[in-house]
């Protein structure tokens, strides 16, 4: 069970851990495209953290939906957009909610992965965070199914994500700015499906 107060802990120690990778998600964004991913992913994260006082003690939808629109209004780019869908539909995904169990974090996660494709129509392969939290959901959807709790679920889901990253290696950007420089985006990996993994290992250390 995660219940709201935690649910808050877990934005807070994702903008702690995105501030900490600040400059290597930002390095891996310019080796391939304009190198901000670090930098307009930790301001939207912080500024996130800045509104939590008006949204503390109310349901899962509230406060993933301010996160949400926070991201849109303050990260920029395309990772704006697609990182703020995600927290919107997860918090439509939980309305009303105080307190989550595995299952419902599962259906959160499969709502946010709609919210980014429903935005930035990309699939799996094109060498997007998609290839990190596409493999990730999967892998947690079958360890729930499975009867692991939470924290195991998310173990693996973030094993699956870092095979993830590796894969993004071996690919060429078919979206986004990466995508301008074809196959020369080979041998690099992706900087959103790097930070989409910190954002799981971030909530998976406050479990
Ligand atoms: P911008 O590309 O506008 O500079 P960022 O650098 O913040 O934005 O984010 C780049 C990341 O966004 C990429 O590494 C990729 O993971 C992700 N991304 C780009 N386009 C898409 C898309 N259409 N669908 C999903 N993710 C995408
Ligand atoms: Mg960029």
């Amino acid at each position: 069970m995660i219940d709201n107060a935690k649910l808050v802990e877990q934005i807070k120690a994702i903008a702690t851990r995105i501030e900490a990778e600040k400059d290597f998600l930002t390095q891996l964004d310019n080796e391939i495209a304009d190198g901000d991913h670090g930098i307009n992913l930790a301001r939207g994260f912080n500024a996130a953290v800045d509104k939590l006082p008006t949204v503390e003690g109310k349901d899962f939808g509230t406060i993933l939906k301010t996160t949400g629109m926070t991201l849109v209004s303050t990260v920029g780019g395309s990772a704006g957009p697609l990182y703020g869908t995600a927290f919107m539909k997860a918090g439509v995904a939980l309305k009303d909610k105080t307190e989550i169990d595995a299952a419902d974090f599962v259906k959160a996660v499969e709502a946010a992965i709609g919210g980014i494709q429903m935005r930035g129509k990309a699939v799996e392969g094109e060498k997007t965070m998609l290839d990190a939290l596409i493999p990730a959901h999967k892998a947690m959807a079958a360890a729930v199914e499975a009867g692991d709790d939470l924290k195991t679920a998310l173990e693996k889901a973030i094993k699956a994500a870092h095979e993830g990253i590796e894969f993004t290696k071996t690919i060429k950007a078919t979206k986004g700015r990466a995508s301008y420089i074809g196959d020369r985006s080979i041998g690099h990996q992706d900087p959103g499906a790097t930070s989409i993994t910190y954002v799981m290992e971030a909530i998976h250390s406050t479990l």
